[in-house]
This record gives structure tokens, sequence and C-alpha cells, in this order.
């Protein structure tokens, strides 16, 4: 008689605690993020965007193809990019900078032009500079943080803002044009995710990059309100941008 050996290995595993704690927490962050209302406006974070078609969908609350829909983690490294932001906040204070982040009433300063369909939300205004650094850093200041993994982070540093990241320098120009903060550069700060390094950068204020940002903004709100699709930034569906867009499937099909 032909000898039966049972075969296991086609029974689903049970998840591992891991595994099913992770489910939890992702599908709580998701279902969360679901629950918050839609942004009417363009953010003035986006607007240095190099593809105007994206700002577009981004604006007209366009889908993104599913498989890009936010994921837990993906609301994780946004969340533990406020948690780094906050420490720098507190760094910067304890080394004796005067830097306001909230209104008496707790609100985030920020601008709203275009009839409230252009806003933005600033990271905070450095006021006053400790005694020592006077000389170095003029207020007050427009103050921009981010936090990057290693590999950006030294790329800022290296390159500066401008050149290695783009869209954060025309993020900084266009807050300090709308905010009014121009005569004295912006302090820019990235932190280092991975080593906990530090770096500053004074921006002076580029006003043909703000001037330029703005009409990309009105640029956007006249096609959306015109119902009509701007130029996609590439003429082929395999350029950089695209291969990581979310919304590559639809805009090229
Ligand atoms: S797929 Fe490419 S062209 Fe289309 S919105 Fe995205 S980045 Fe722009």
């Amino acid at each position: 008689m032909a000898e039966h050996s049972l075969d296991f290995n086609h029974r689903p595993k049970p998840p591992t605690a891991a595994e099913a704690i992770n489910a939890l927490i992702d599908t709580a962050l998701v279902a969360e993020n679901g629950t918050r209302p839609r942004r009417d406006y363009l953010g003035g974070s986006r607007l240095g965007d190099p593809c105007v078609r994206r700002l577009q969908y981004e604006f007209l609350d366009v889908p993104r193809d599913p498989e890009t829909a936010f994921s837990g983690q993906t609301l994780r490294i946004f969340a533990v990019g406020h948690v780094f932001e906050d420490l720098a906040i507190g760094w910067l204070r304890r080394a004796g900078f005067d830097l306001r982040t909230r209104s008496r009433a707790g609100e985030q300063f920020g601008f709203s032009v275009a009839a409230g369909r252009v806003q933005g939300h600033i990271d905070g205004v450095v006021v006053a500079a400790p005694a020592s650094a006077q000389s170095v850093v003029a207020v007050p200041a427009l103050w921009e943080c981010k936090s990057a993994n290693a590999r950006n982070w030294k790329e800022i540093v290296r390159r500066g803002v401008a050149a290695a990241k783009p869209i954060y320098a025309a993020q900084v120009a266009l807050y300090q044009a709308y905010m009014g903060l121009t005569e004295a550069p912006a302090l820019f700060t990235a932190v280092n995710k991975d080593t906990a390094e530090l770096h500053h950068e004074l921006v002076p204020f580029d006003g043909a990059l703000a001037q330029a940002t703005s009409d990309k903004a009105v640029r956007v709100l006249q096609a959306c309100d015109a119902g009509e699709w701007l130029p996609r930034i590439a003429a082929e569906p395999d350029h950089p941008e695209c291969a990581r867009c979310p919304w590559r499937t639809r805009c090229w099909s």
C-alpha cells in the first residue's frame, strides 16, 4: 500500500504577532486618514512640484491609482516627520532661539490667497536669535523644517536646498513672500532621520522663484476652472517623475 504523507504546507500560516498587530494598526491609520476632510486648496508646500498635471489631479481630488493609496506605513512616515519637527523646535528653543510656531489661539501661522484656493501653513518664525548667533541669523526669519533619510539629508548638506530639493526651495520662497518675511534669509533646518544630525541653511529670498511659483498656482487653478489639462511633464510614462506618480496609470491610460 502506498504511503500517504500528510502535507501541512498548504495550510495558511497563522499571522505572527507582529503581522497581526501591524495589520490592526495599519487598518486603524488608513481608516482615520479616510475621515480627514478633503483639502480643497492648492497647498503651498506642493507648488514646487515639477508636474503641473499632477497638481491638477491633487487640487481636483482625482482618485489615485488604487495600488498607490496611502498605506499605514506611509502614514507612519508622515507622523514620524512631525515628531522630528517637534524635536527640532525644542532643540532650537533650548539653544536660545525665540521660535514661534503657533498663534496665541494655538493655530499654525499661515496664509490664504486666491479666495482661499492657495494656502500654506508655515513651520514657524524665528523672532529672536541668541546673542552669539545674532551676526549669523537675522530676524524675523521664516523657519522651515524637513526630516530626511541619510542619503537625502547628505544631498541637501552637499548641494544646498535649492539644488537638492527645488520643491522645498519653491515652498520657502512662496512662504516668505506671502508671510512678508523677505528681508531676512529663511532658516531651513534638516534633520537626518537615521543619525539625528542637524543641518541649518540660511536661504535668501528668491523673488523670481516666488513669482514663478505663484504664477504656476494661477495657471493650475485657471486650467482646472476651464476643465483643461495642462501638459504632462514628460512624453513617456517611464520618466522618473511618472514612475513614482500616484496617478501614473490614470494619467497615461
Ligand atoms: S504620471 Fe507623469 S505626467 Fe502624469 S501627473 Fe504623474 S508625473 Fe505628471
